[in-house]
């Protein structure tokens, strides 16, 4: 049993090193094996706890802020951050450095919300004096929308410095942090902004559900009719929530009891801080031991987050990425495919109830697998290398 010496999976049941649906501790499966009444004393009581103890996880500031939760996967979330906080009359910068970014611009668009994209590509990161820039070459934004960790790469953005240039205009911050939250801290006292998403299934390690924002209340109160849609309404679910104690619609009553116990656990690891440590121990074991192998990164070490690392697949022709994942599956491990569009890459996941000795067998497996394809050198294609070296030049320009 876990409490969580970090169990490895029973059953025939794989490691999943995704950035989520992701392996839980055996406790937040158990808390799912009884039945609640979403109206009843002992639920709302559940859902109080949640939004307390997410709402203090913010450390220092948290006062200013409230949590609604929210029904659906995380892009249920953004679309109801969106829609509530920018008002029918703003304009949203939404930086955008990977799939979440594009897909929240194709959020705002559909619901009619006028809006401007920085767009960096598959994978370089939006810096403060580029939002600077923008925000004073355009003085109808509002609002600017930026991913905190880009799970499509991995990449951990300047949350700080783009912060800064936001605060700077007098505009409003909105943070997808759905990937971060949790593990990498968000402090309102240096981090100014309005509301931050995230979701179930991710850094807190609870099961698929729900979503939720982490809201300034001031800047809730203002929104009022603002939502483009019914269920996606935040001030309504927070409104409903303030008054009754119930969510608006059914909740997820299981994934909520699954999430009170993901909750525990996450305090008796030590929060944000004891998480965030354990996720880097797993990158740092994770990206040592490819690199040793003869893998190389997508990012250079410095943009590398806690959460997910995109590895180049080899140039080797022996190596076929559905083979090398059907390989790694039959020895227990559930991988991500890439989502660069140039050239072709694979993503390992850090986060979930998997540690260091787990990361070793991973790196066991890649080996027996790189044997079984017949690979002798892991080494990219230089069009790979081409590619990293564009980081560079951010470098030399920030
Ligand atoms: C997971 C994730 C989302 C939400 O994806 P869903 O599939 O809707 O849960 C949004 N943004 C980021 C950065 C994510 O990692």
């Amino acid at each position: 049993m876990s409490r969580t010496g970090i169990e490895p999976p029973r059953l025939g049941e794989p490691w999943l090193l995704t950035p989520g649906p992701l392996s839980t501790a055996y406790e937040v499966k158990v808390a799912m094996l009884r039945d609640w009444g979403s109206w009843d004393d002992d639920f709302r009581a559940m859902t109080y706890e949640l939004r307390t103890r997410l709402v203090r996880m913010l450390g220092d500031g948290h006062e200013a802020y409230t949590c609604v939760p929210m029904q659906g996967s995380g892009s249920f979330a953004v679309e109801s951050m969106l829609g509530t906080l920018v008002p029918r009359g703003g304009r949203a910068l939404v930086l955008a450095n990977g799939a979440y970014g594009k897909r929240a611009a194709e959020t705002l668009r559909i619901m009619g919300r006028s809006h401007v994209v920085l767009d960096k590509g598959d994978f370089l990161p939006p810096r403060g004096y580029e939002v600077a820039r923008m925000l004073a070459d355009d003085p109808a934004i509002t609002h600017v929308l930026v991913v905190h960790c880009e799970t499509s790469s991995g990449v951990l953005n300047p949350l700080e410095e783009i912060a800064d240039a936001v605060a700077h205009a007098g505009c409003r911050l909105l943070i997808d942090a759905m990937s971060s939250f949790g593990a990498i801290p968000i402090p309102p006292r240096r981090i100014a902004f309005d509301a931050l998403v995230s979701s179930a299934n991710k850094c807190i390690e609870g099961v698929p559900g729900f979503g939720f924002l982490l809201v300034r209340q001031d800047a809730l109160l203002r929104c009022e009719g603002n939502a483009h849609s019914l269920s996606l309404d935040a001030y309504a679910q927070w409104a409903t929530l303030e008054k009754t104690g119930q969510w608006r619609f059914t909740p997820p009553t299981h994934a909520v009891a699954a999430f009170l116990e993901a909750l525990r656990l996450h305090e008796a690891e030590g929060g944000v801080e004891g998480r965030g440590a354990r996720y880097r121990a797993n990158r740092d074991a994770l990206v040592s031991g490819m690199r040793g192998l003869g893998f190389e990164t997508l990012l250079d070490t410095r943009w590398l987050s806690p959460i997910i690392t995109t590895f180049f697949c080899p140039a080797d022709p022996h190596f076929v990425f559905d083979r090398f994942y059907a390989l790694m599956k039959r020895r227990g491990f559930i991988i991500y495919p890439g989502k660069l569009t140039e050239v072709d890459s694979f993503r390992l996941g850090c986060i979930g109830q998997v540690d260091v000795p787990v990361m070793n067998r991973l790196l066991e497996a890649v080996v027996d697998t790189l044997h079984d394809l017949g690979v002798r050198n892991p080494a990219p294609p230089a069009a790979a290398i081409t590619k990293r070296a564009l980081l560079d030049e951010t470098e030399v320009a920030a």
